[in-house]
């Protein structure tokens, strides 16, 4: 059975890379007819938030794409927070130390310290703590049984290293990149028990993996360089066979292409990184979520499946059962996916505009009513239908469409320097006049055909004052098709606009 997690820290609010991890995560779960899980790695107490944890869960729940085991909603497989599986970890380190795949180290800061900077010295360019190094400093392969024991004995504080081998080549296949190979002489003795007597996230991550049963690793391209360590964690313990298949996702860049996008690039650019509101514990820093802004948590999520994935064909509008059933890990992209907004307000616009009437009037009704406009269910079923495929957020049918509920009491005025003129004023004069006395039912064809006539008769073009007379209605110079406007107003109001605007 195909089990996948999505791991997250949580030392900050989830950003959409991280969210599309989940998603696509999810999507192959499914696909697979197997799990998702979702486990909280907190290990690193220091980068604690707050909060995060909840807005984690939140996110996806927004979303739809609830992990079947999760800490709050635990499988067979728990706990399901890191912190709580503390107890669990160390007799694995302890495995490694005896089977020699790793080992105590009692360096103090100062001691590491004074290394790096000998190897800085040196012109070493990424000073480590490795195979070479490590002969030098205090550790269970430098210093005697009897110092190690003795130093563990009192209780010296130390931490539980990997040792890594000289030269050696470490391969893995991942599902996106192909082979991956890497000599392990460029990696470093990762520290695998902290001091704290937590395990670090390279520990606790490979442990979990197994013990939880996951057998894809879906994550975001930043942890390719730690898979090799990895890939030697699972040949050390001994869990080579039932190693997770490792598949990194390409990195979500910044709008022009250049770099890795960030926190930094919505607030400059004035777009939203984060599923929802979020408000930094410690900064009191505010950063604007895409559900606040209005995004339709369908539309978020087939963008945002978009982002790095495509179907293989030119089909753009998915729902998540159809995500589901298109999905492939195959077709994700090897290489960085630009971040566009733009797109993500189009998809935003297709869905309002295919949400059936009935499900976006409350948006417009609770809108005019928080600024103490009534508007009566049939009129909102009325203005939502001529606007849902006008706008991009749900706020905006009331934003744009104040003109259909509360008559204009000033008129654009660049709108009428450019505009009015007494054609105008003659032809509005007359149809204000024809309105009164009209007779049969007034939709968009007979006030059309009304003002058509009454144009005519005037001897004026209609095109030439076509503007003028949106404007004397609306106040505005554009909006939705004015003769949906007006019926939408009714004959009598029309009549009363154009007077008030004659006068
Ligand atoms: N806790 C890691 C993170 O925050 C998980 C990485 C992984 O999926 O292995 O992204």
């Amino acid at each position: 059975e195909v089990r996948v997690r999505f791991a997250p820290s949580p030392t900050g609010a989830l950003h959409i890379g991280g969210v599309r991890t989940a998603l696509y995560n999810y999507l192959f779960a499914k696909k697979m007819g197997g799990k998702f899980l979702l486990r909280i790695e907190d290990t690193d107490q220091n980068r604690f938030v707050p909060g995060a944890e909840e807005y984690i869960k939140e996110s996806l729940e927004w979303l739809g794409i609830t992990p079947e085991e999760s800490p709050w909603n635990p499988g067979d497989c728990g706990p399901y927070r890191q912190s709580e599986r503390k107890p669990m970890y160390m007799q694995y380190a302890l495995d490694l130390v005896e089977k020699g795949h790793a080992y105590y180290a009692f360096d103090t800061a100062e001691e590491l310290e004074a290394m790096r900077e000998r190897l800085t010295a040196a012109r070493v360019v990424q000073p480590q703590y490795n195979s070479i190094t490590r002969t030098q400093m205090k550790n269970s392969l430098t210093l005697s049984a009897e110092e190690v024991k003795a130093r563990l004995e009192s209780g010296d504080p130390y931490v539980i290293r990997v040792k890594i081998p000289r030269n050696e080549e470490v391969r893995l296949n991942d599902m996106i990149r192909g082979w991956v190979m890497v000599n392990s002489g460029t990696l470093d003795d990762k520290v695998l028990m902290k001091s704290d007597g937590m395990p670090t996230y390279h520990l606790a991550n490979i442990v979990d993996d197994h013990l939880m049963g996951i057998t894809h690793v879906i994550r975001g391209e930043e942890w390719l360089p730690s898979a090799p360590l990895h890939v030697l964690l699972y040949k050390y313990f001994g869990w080579e066979s039932t190693m997770p298949q490792f598949a990194h996702l390409p990195l979500l860049l910044k709008p022009d292409g250049n770099g890795k996008l960030s926190k930094r690039d919505g607030d400059k650019l004035g777009f939203p990184v984060f599923p929802l509101d979020w408000t930094d514990p410690f900064s009191g820093e505010k950063a604007s979520g895409f559900r606040e802004q209005g995004y339709l948590s369908d539309a978020f999520l087939n963008f945002l499946a978009f982002l790095g994935w495509n179907p293989g064909d030119d089909r753009e509008i998915f729902s998540l059962p159809e995500l589901v059933e298109a999905f492939s890990v195959e077709r994700i992209g090897k290489s960085g996916t630009k971040f566009d907004i733009a797109k993500a307000k189009w998809y935003n616009e297709q869905y309002l505009k295919s949400k059936p009437t009935s499900e976006l009037t409350g948006f417009l009704i609770a809108d005019a009513k928080a600024e103490g406009v009534e508007v009566p269910a049939d009129k909102a079923e009325a203005i939502v239908d001529l606007m849902k495929g006008r706008v991009t957020f749900p706020a905006d049918l009331w934003k744009e469409s104040k003109f259909l509920v509360t008559a204009p009491e000033k008129f654009d005025e660049d709108v009428a320097a450019k505009r009015w003129n007494a054609d105008a004023v003659k032809v509005l004069g007359a149809y204000a006049a024809a309105l009164d006395t009209f007779g049969g039912t007034f939709d968009a064809a007979s006030a059309k055909s009304l003002l058509e006539n009454t144009a005519e008769t005037e001897g004026v073009k209609l095109g030439k004052v076509m503007q003028a007379v949106r404007l004397a209605v609306t106040g505005i110079g554009g909006g939705p098709d004015l003769m949906e406007v007006f019926a939408i107003l009714g004959k009598e109001e029309v009549a009363k606009r154009i007077r008030f605007a004659l006068s």
